[in-house]
């Protein structure tokens, strides 16, 4: 889908036409996170701040009391799960420092990480999608610490996402750190704005791969496969 696909009407507000269409397709607009030019003028505290005020005005508009004991600081710990934790990977001063070593073994095979757990939030309803992701890769000379694949899951999956992106994310991401085409990604998530709201569909879960490099060969897909599934 095209940035063109979404169509502003005449008072400037995005249809609820295209709202529905673009949030429940779960469509998105391209591979970046579309962030503004100025996203990190303001410094975290500024906006720790500004997310807390604002989030206290949803309550307080949908008729919470928010001098209530329980309630009263709901604001607060909202914005700092969202800047330190679960958002904390819109900010490229949180990606995750990889160091590379030599391929010592001349293993030339295919790595498998499988079963990666990652919590995400889907960009269109703030609610999680959660599940698990698998990475494959040949190495080119170079390999990476198994961790920090799982890092490298993490970063990207704190982010508002959707479920394509975060995949295609990961996938490109690596191939430059790593210097090789040969990468695989393979997510299988299950997103609560489905089976929650919406559709209410409490079973189904998606699954998005990205396949490059030796990892178009059919074979290749297959043995990899094998491996997951076992
Ligand atoms: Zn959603």
């Amino acid at each position: 889908m095209t940035k063109e696909a979404i169509v502003l009407s005449n008072d400037n507000s995005i249809s609820e036409i295209y709202i529905d269409d673009i949030g429940d397709d779960h469509m998105f607009t391209g591979l970046e996170t579309p962030m503004k030019v100025d996203a990190f003028v303001m410094s975290d505290i500024e906006k720790k701040e500004k997310i807390s005020d604002l989030f206290g005005q949803i309550m307080d508009v949908m008729g919470m009391d928010l001098t209530d004991d329980s309630l009263k600081d709901t604001p607060k710990r909202v914005a700092k799960m969202y800047m330190e934790e679960i958002f904390s990977g819109l900010n490229p001063n949180n990606k995750p420092k990889i160091s590379l070593f030599e391929n010592k073994y001349q293993y030339n095979q295919m790595l498998v990480e499988k079963d990666i757990t990652f919590y995400s939030n889907c960009e269109h309803h703030f609610v999680p999608f959660t599940g698990r992701a698998h990475i494959a890769y040949v190495s080119s000379g170079k390999v990476i610490g198994l961790s920090k694949l799982n890092r490298i899951v993490q970063y990207y999956a704190k982010r508002p996402q959707v479920q394509e992106r975060l995949t295609n994310q990961i996938a490109i991401d690596l191939k430059a750190i790593l210097n090789t085409e040969d990468i695989a990604v393979i997510i299988d998530a299950k997103h609560l704005c489905v089976s929650s709201r919406g559709v209410k569909d409490d079973s189904s879960t998606t699954v998005t791969s990205y396949y490059s490099g030796i990892f178009k060969e059919s074979n290749k897909i297959a043995e990899l496969q094998n491996y997951i599934n076992k």
